[in-house]
């Protein structure tokens, strides 16, 4: 997999700090994971650009610099088990893997998870776990988490989500309509209950929840 060359990495990493993200292992985590390996086809060229970009099944990779401020905002720490319902190109996966313990990624489409995976093989990431089916439901078998984040918008935090979320832990989620610019929430969960934070405004696709998996 080859990189950018220097003075593509260096505007890449300028733009992500201009718009907010200050945070030095979430930094040193994209600087370590290039995005050109996650964009395919005529939109390759583009991978360094801060914008979303299509991939395949008709979903999008985010904005850098939106995965940058989503992750700075989940407060990964290098012990903590994290789950991300949304798996897409598997960009915002690899950079948690740098940051967590443990990583469960999940899709409903099947060959965006085989195509991640191959990445994450690629990137010598043992530490992601690629899974396909209803991300809404989250994982049970594997719960609780310390973080999870959201990269599909919800019209509520999933109710499930938050159930398998431990104590001290938050979770990252765009909510909104699907057509309509979304609001990024954080919600920590403590002893006494949910604390809502809303972020900022984001656009993502919708979460699709009670569909199953698709091949
Ligand atoms: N995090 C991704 C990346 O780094 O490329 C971008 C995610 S893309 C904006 C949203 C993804 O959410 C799509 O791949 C879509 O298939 C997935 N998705 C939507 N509803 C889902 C659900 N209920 N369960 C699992 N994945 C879902």
């Amino acid at each position: 997999m080859t990189s950018p060359d220097p003075e593509t990495k260096m505007q890449f990493l300028f733009a992500l700090r201009s718009r907010g993200v200050t945070d030095s292992r979430v930094l040193e985590a994209m600087e370590q994971i290039d995005r050109g390996p996650f964009v395919r086809g005529i939109f390759s060229e583009r991978a360094y650009e801060d914008t979303p970009l299509p991939i395949a099944c008709g979903q999008t990779i985010s904005q850098p610099s939106v995965v940058g401020l989503m992750t700075q905002a989940l407060q990964v720490s290098p012990r903590d088990t994290v789950l991300e319902v949304g798996t897409g190109s598997g960009y915002q996966a690899a950079i948690l893997a740098k940051l967590a313990r443990r990583v469960y990624t999940i899709d409903r489409h099947a060959r965006l998870v085989r195509e991640a995976r191959m990445i994450f093989d690629a990137l010598q990431l043992p530490n992601v776990t690629s899974l396909v089916g209803d991300g809404s439901f989250g994982l049970p078998d594997q719960a609780p988490f310390d973080r999870i984040i959201v990269t599909a918008a919800a019209e509520d935090p999933p109710g499930p989500l938050l159930a398998q979320l431990k104590p001290g832990g938050i979770m990252v989620v765009p909510v909104g309509q699907s057509d309509t610019v979304q609001t990024l929430i954080r919600v920590r969960k403590s002893e006494d209950g949910l604390d809502y934070d809303e972020l900022r405004p984001v656009r993502f696709v919708p979460l699709l929840e009670g569909l199953g998996k698709e091949a």
